[in-house]
């Protein structure tokens, strides 16, 4: 690999004094020799990649269970429920979820229509 020369002090990395015989670091190189820009030039900065692609926890949206105490314990009653089908557990487990994402919780009338249809089926 070359290197290059320092052009001030033509690579011996002193110059010498236009006055006397005396010489001093050259100022260009630091008695190095070489060029400044050299050494440290070029330093790639357009390099820095993206970071990694991570992406946002992911939300579900998808019904997952109800979140709020009235509608757990709701959905723990349907789920006992003697008297409903699988099919209709899981159609109520859906509207308590349902439900609780549109009004934030369980209302009392929705509770009462819930929890009849659990004890008495229809
Ligand atoms: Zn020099």
């Amino acid at each position: 690999m070359e290197v290059e020369i320092c052009r001030m002090c033509g690579g011996d990395g002193r110059i010498g004094n236009a006055l006397g015989g005396s010489s001093a670091t050259c100022p260009s190189c630091h008695g190095s020799g070489r060029r400044a820009e050299a050494s440290y030039g070029f330093r790639d900065v357009t390099k820095t990649k993206p970071s990694h692609h991570r992406p946002a926890v992911a939300i579900s949206t998808g019904p997952k269970g109800p979140t709020t105490a009235e509608g757990t314990q709701l959905a723990a009653e349907v789920s006992a429920s003697a008297v409903l089908t699988a099919d209709a557990k899981a159609r109520l487990l859906a509207e308590i979820v349902n439900h609780e994402s549109t009004h934030g919780r369980c209302t009392k009338t929705f509770v009462k229509k819930v929890r009849k249809q659990a004890r008495l089926g229809k």
